[in-house]
């Protein structure tokens, strides 16, 4: 098998590669960008899922399911929502043979869905907070280059739509989700930084936006997630209020909190090698493979071993599988290699004589396993795994943050840049050419470097009003 393209040099052509290779995807159907998800990147898919859904409704919210199709009504009663999502829809015009006098509106996104039915759900102060969320699939003719996972026509989405009574309770269902999203980025292994986008680049209709990035090499970042605080600007359009305690009608105050399958293309590309995929246990479709070692005398003690090891994991409720076919050790341990697998237990005659398996993890990790503590030593090396995994991430993160100090700093950066900026827009478009990118926003929790006060701003150098921003290139 051919190798995978340099990691660092060509960033894209290795995720490519990857993705092809570890057979997470099908980008073969004939719809651009929209690709099918495999048996085994559907099974990581699902385990991602339910890390987003434990720690949602760990916060209180509730699963809801809402239509696909949107009238186009609907769709268009906030101007700057459909302004910023109009070049991406998808439109219905057609029932079967009749032409529909509303086009329907395949959703990009479900807030002109909920909120006119919200409205309905929300009479009195006694019915808030609505906090409720759905995982589905969103559609968005995308014109740039599609990338699995990354960017794509049908997404697979997890947004959370809330409803709260005043500006104070939303911006604190806003702390609740950054809080929700550190636990969900903790399972994941992912460091992230959490920035508030600037006005220029908010989420059409929203108050504003904060957003997750992460460093994914070559000073490029990719967005895993958005929190956004909507204030009335879409219980206005939609009208959707409540009576008070007071008896008066008051507008609810919203947030939405919106996740996608892009996390599983942060995990492949901030955790993964020259030799592949890496994932962390939690998520891995497989945490361990289990490979009987055959030699030409080994008898039937390697393979009755490995069904032993395999049936006890499996018991023990660790995603395991057996790889007994025909293939050479070498080629199999190449490939779960490849696929990212965390753990490889191999079982040849002299660990069937010991009753051992020799352990060895996808950081290239060596060492036995007694037959006598298997479930608690597997358990063990997988916790030790994933935590060099987040060590490794995190330094690697940490190293791809540099303070520049002037515009011409930003030229050719190969870093992710912290600077000072005064907060002015024309600044931040000055910003935003110098480095070729974006001013992706000022950070919302503290950010992994020594920092001082602000100096002066790196593009008018004024020091009134000075904050610390991040600008990088978004992938
Ligand atoms: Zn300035």
């Amino acid at each position: 098998m051919a190798e995978l393209p340099d990691k660092k040099n060509a960033f894209i052509d290795w995720y490519l590669a990857v993705v092809e290779e570890a057979g997470l995807s099908d980008k073969r159907y004939p719809v651009k960008g929209m690709n099918v998800w495999t048996p085994y990147g559907f099974q990581a898919r699902r385990n991602l899922d339910a890390i987003l859904v434990r720690e949602i409704e760990a916060t209180g919210s509730r699963a809801v399911e809402f239509p696909t199709l949107i009238p186009r009504t609907e769709f268009a009663k906030e101007s700057e929502h459909i302004k910023g999502f109009d070049a991406q829809v998808f439109w219905v015009t057609r029932g079967g043979l009749t032409e529909l006098d509303i086009p329907l509106a395949m959703r990009p996104t479900s807030e002109t869905a909920m909120y006119p039915v919200f409205a309905l759900w929300v009479r009195s102060h006694r019915d808030l907070p609505l906090n409720v969320y759905q995982v589905v699939n969103i559609f968005r003719y995308e014109t740039k280059t599609t990338r699995p996972f990354i960017r794509i026509r049908e997404i697979h989405f997890f947004e959370e739509h809330t409803c709260q009574v005043d500006e104070a309770h939303a911006t604190e269902r806003v702390r609740s989700n950054l809080a929700a999203f550190r636990e969900m980025a903790r399972a994941l292994l992912l460091p992230y930084l959490a920035l508030r986008r600037p006005d220029w680049d908010k989420f059409p209709g929203a108050f504003y936006s904060i957003a997750f990035d992460t460093p994914v090499g070559a000073a490029r970042t990719l967005q895993i997630g958005t929190v956004h605080h909507y204030r009335e600007n879409f219980a206005r359009p939609y009208e959707i209020r409540y009576e008070a305690a007071d008896g008066e009608q008051r507008y609810v105050h919203q947030t939405t909190f919106g996740l996608s399958e892009r996390l599983l293309g942060a995990v492949l590309a901030v955790h993964g090698d020259q030799k592949g995929a890496v994932f962390p246990s939690s998520i891995a479709p497989y945490q361990v493979v289990v490979v009987p070692v055959l030699g030409t005398d080994a008898g039937d003690g390697p393979t009755k071993a490995a069904d032993e090891v395999v049936r006890r994991l499996r018991h023990h409720g660790i995603r395991v599988h057996l790889d007994d076919g025909d293939e050479r050790p070498g080629a199999k341990y190449y490939r779960w290699e490849l696929a990212g697998v965390p753990l490889r237990l191999e079982v040849g005659r002299r660990e069937a004589e010991s009753k051992t398996a020799t352990g060895v993890d996808r950081l290239g990790r060596k060492g036995k396993v007694t037959l006598e503590h298997l479930e608690h030593e597997v358990r063990e090396r997988l916790t030790e795994f994933d935590r060099a995994l987040g060590e490794r991430a995190h330094a690697e993160l940490v190293a791809s943050l540099s303070v520049a100090n002037s515009l011409d700093d930003l030229t050719g950066s190969t870093t992710v840049r912290v600077l000072s900026w005064c907060g002015s827009e024309e600044c931040g478009h000055r910003i935003e050419t110098a480095i070729d990118g974006g001013l992706l926003g000022t950070p919302e929790e503290p950010l992994p470097l020594p920092l001082g006060a602000p100096g002066p701003c790196v593009a008018c150098g004024r020091s009134d009003e000075a904050r610390w921003a991040v600008a990088g290139r978004p992938l």
